[in-house]
């Protein structure tokens, strides 16, 4: 199943693919009785979106609404969103695949590397996101990103994978004059738009093995990153279990998995991005995330 947000005449609404059809979810599932938020889980800012949906309904639930729904809008004639619009979270990995670790001239860790991004960096798929003027080097980074579906605290990893609600596509947008400025990474990470995100929140029935996810990035249509989480050096169930020690997971929150090899700062010459580039993230599994670059 692909989950989706989009925009419509109701504002921030939760969908699912049906047929290349948006079919809205809040209306399939009814009036949204019965929802289990967790205790204490703070309220939804966008109470029709996909993260009020996770902390209302089980993905079983979305999908036999999904199955027996009236198919909407066609896909594409609709606005899209962020799979999810307003998460509590988005926590990025990094240093996750050796050879990327090898490449930026760093050990890979021996714990995971992690920074947080803010609700301000989330951009659309197909959004145009204008370089920060605070920065002239900033980078493009593929990133597998998973989003948690029920509420994930102390878990272990053999239980890891059954608070995933699934996965998306994430270009972490790292402007590495600012990344590099202090010994913590957030200055370069965190402008306006610099977590492009989606298209689509795939869940893990279609997503197969969390392992076996491929992941490429084309600046201009040349091909620039390719690779799949079978490098991942900590692998997604090692990331539930880990941050869920640190923090309570909650349903909605994003977690970026690190990029592979091939980033523009480390090749020669450099790359960085400019006005005019298009970024496509694309992964046989999650469909395509297209970025425009401004400046
Ligand atoms: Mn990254």
């Amino acid at each position: 199943m692909r989950l989706l947000s989009y925009k419509g005449g109701r504002g921030v609404r939760a969908g699912a693919v049906l047929d290349g059809a948006v079919v809205d979810l809040w209306d399939a599932l009814g009036a949204p009785e019965g929802r289990r938020p967790a205790p204490g889980a703070a309220v939804a800012a966008h109470p029709t979106g996909v993260r009020a949906l996770l902390e209302a309904y089980d993905l079983s639930a979305i999908a036999a609404a999904t199955e027996g729904a009236e198919p909407g809008p066609a896909v594409s004639e609709v606005e899209l969103l962020p799979p999810v619009t307003d998460p509590q979270k988005i926590v990025c990995i990094g240093l996750n695949y050796a050879a990327h670790a090898a490449e930026a001239g760093m050990e890979p860790p021996a714990a995971p590397t992690f920074f947080a991004k803010f609700a301000n960096a989330l951009a659309a798929p197909g959004a145009t996101v204008t370089l920060p003027a605070a920065s002239e080097k900033v980078d493009y980074e593929a990133e597998v990103a998973f989003v948690i579906g029920t509420r994930a605290s102390d878990v272990g990893v053999e239980a890891a994978l059954d608070h995933l609600a699934g996965y998306t596509l994430l270009n972490d947008l790292s402007a590495r004059d600012l990344q590099f400025q202090t010994p913590q990474w957030i200055p370069g990470k965190v402008f306006d738009g610099s977590a492009p995100c989606g298209p689509y929140l795939v869940t893990p029935d279609e997503a197969g093995a969390p392992d076996a996810i491929g992941i490429a990035l084309d600046l201009n249509d040349e091909r620039m990153q390719s690779s799949d989480t079978s490098d991942l050096i900590f692998g997604v169930a090692e990331l539930v279990a880990h941050l869920s020690r640190l923090m309570t997971l909650e349903p909605g929150d994003i977690v970026s998995t690190g990029t592979p090899a091939g980033v523009g700062s480390t090749r020669q010459p450099r790359v960085w991005l400019g006005d005019g580039d298009t970024c496509v993230v694309s992964s046989p599994q999650l469909g395509e995330l297209v970025t425009r670059i401004a400046r």
